[in-house]
């Protein structure tokens, strides 16, 4: 069975839709870019889930496994120690892996996007393996420091030549990076923009270089003393400063946007309540851009997956299809067709995959549906209904939800199971004999993962 005949089978006799340049971003079409951006710098307790420690074979596992899934780009960037012109045998294998997963990306029709930094430098010693970023060895240096911005664009110049035929760049704003001295701020970060955005011109004509303005309120004195709210409201006045300069900033520049004030917990308490959040972009915002026909991407991070900060949701599997749902009808109201969301550990996060690419194909598909097929795909079809209703529960007790305001929850899903119900039945699922889509590791392994971060769910009944 094809990836078509599967997807065609779930969604009854409706043909798969068609996805090109002219209905992307319409209501009802598919987005246009469908991206993954991998977070390979954490180790973790399930060593093999880590990708920091993946081979070129595991890589295309998973590759695969996004293709069948409806991702159409892939996203790397150079994790927090491994900023420096490579030192190691292990930073220049990575490395060589990297160019053979473009090739195959390529082969499969896929783009291969690079996201590059600015201010850091690793301060592992050069004969030393980078590694594990929670280790934090690295700097930021002041690039109005004499000396510091040359020695600091020379990183990600570097990484750009390496990765010169890729489809497209960004230049990351901060974290990591950016600079808190007091006297930087964004003319600071555009300096990075521009000169790269120039050095791509010449290394790659047909390649954009996205300004993506996460965490641009790491340029200027440290806002944290004063809490979030104040770091939130920067990003809005730092990604409008950006887009205010995009007009005569080179023409291969396009915006890369959080789009924090659309869909994160974080942001929506920082301000109270969902509906005390400022709505950024808004339509107004993007007019600019528009006129000046400048590529726009939502760059979104953290419902598909959680990272190492927060150890609860830390190296578990999450249910998020609702969420995911809202995420991609906001950006669509706002007529955002391009979107890369984040994996850390992307063999934990099939079933958010799964969805993630049925929802990007259609964002008016029913959650419920959603997480149904994708217990067909996994589970022994007499267990199916099972995996159904114990992944479910897991989506309605998420952390992702547990961390939004009241208001800013959605409704539940229909499911009577407690947490120990959802144990039971997940402890009978049997896997399907054989996935009609191409998994990254086997469905018996994914199972055992599942009934694991039931266990570990322990805030919820
Ligand atoms: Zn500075």
């Amino acid at each position: 069975m094809t990836r078509r005949q599967f997807l065609e089978g779930l969604i009854g006799s409706a043909a798969m839709p068609a996805i090109n340049a002219e209905t992307a971003g319409a209501a009802g079409a598919p987005f246009r870019t469908r991206g993954i951006y991998f977070h390979d710098g954490f180790t973790c307790e399930e060593r093999h889930h880590a990708p920091l420690y993946w081979d070129f074979a595991a890589w295309q596992r998973q590759i695969r496994w996004l293709h069948a899934c409806g991702i159409n780009a892939i996203e790397f960037a150079t994790m927090l120690e491994f900023n420096r012109i490579p030192s190691t045998p292990m930073e220049r294998q990575k490395i060589a892996d990297r160019l053979k997963i473009l090739d195959f990306a390529r082969s499969l029709g896929m783009k291969f996007g690079y996201l590059l930094t600015n201010t850091v430098l690793s301060a592992v010693p050069p004969e030393e393996e980078p590694g594990h970023q929670l280790l934090n060895r690295a700097v930021t240096l002041c690039p109005r420091q004499p000396g510091n911005f040359e020695r600091t664009i020379a990183v990600p110049i570097y990484f750009m030549e390496t990765y010169r035929e890729a489809d497209f760049f960004e230049q990351f704003a901060a974290d990591w990076g950016g600079c808190a001295c007091g006297a930087c701020g964004v003319p600071e970060y555009l300096r990075y923009v521009r000169v790269l955005a120039d050095r791509l011109k010449r290394l790659n004509p047909r390649a954009t270089l996205y300004a993506n303005t996460w965490c641009i309120s790491y340029w200027g004195r440290d806002l944290m003393p004063q809490g979030w709210k104040a770091v939130f409201d920067r990003e809005i006045a730092g990604s409008r400063e950006v887009i205010e300069a995009l007009p005569a900033l080179p023409d291969n520049v396009g915006l890369g946007l959080p789009c924090h004030h659309l869909y994160r917990p974080l942001a929506f308490s920082s301000y109270g309540s969902k509906a005390q959040t400022p709505v950024f972009p808004t339509e107004a915002d993007l007019q600019p851009l528009r006129r000046a026909q400048r590529p726009l991407l939502a760059w979104t991070h953290f419902v598909m997956d959680d990272d190492a900060y927060r150890p609860q949701a830390w190296g578990i599997v999450h249910s998020e299809t609702r969420y995911l749902q809202a995420l991609l009808k906001s950006l669509r109201a706002a007529r955002i067709d391009q979107v890369i969301g984040n994996l850390y550990l992307p063999m934990l996060q099939l079933p958010n995959t799964f969805a993630f690419g049925r929802l990007l194909e259609n964002p008016d598909r029913e959650p419920q549906a959603i997480l149904h097929d994708f217990a067909r795909l996994i589970a022994h079809r007499d267990d199916a209904e099972k995996l159904a209703e114990a992944l479910t529960w897991m989506e309605n007790q998420s952390y992702w939800e547990r961390q939004m305001p009241p208001d800013g929850r959605l409704p539940h899903l229909p499911c009577t199971l407690d947490r120990a119900g959802a144990q039971r039945l997940a402890a009978g699922i049997r896997p399907h004999p054989s996935p009609p889509l191409p998994l990254p590791l086997s469905a018996q392994a994914w199972l055992d993962d599942f009934r694991r971060s039931l266990a570990r769910m322990d805030w919820a009944d």
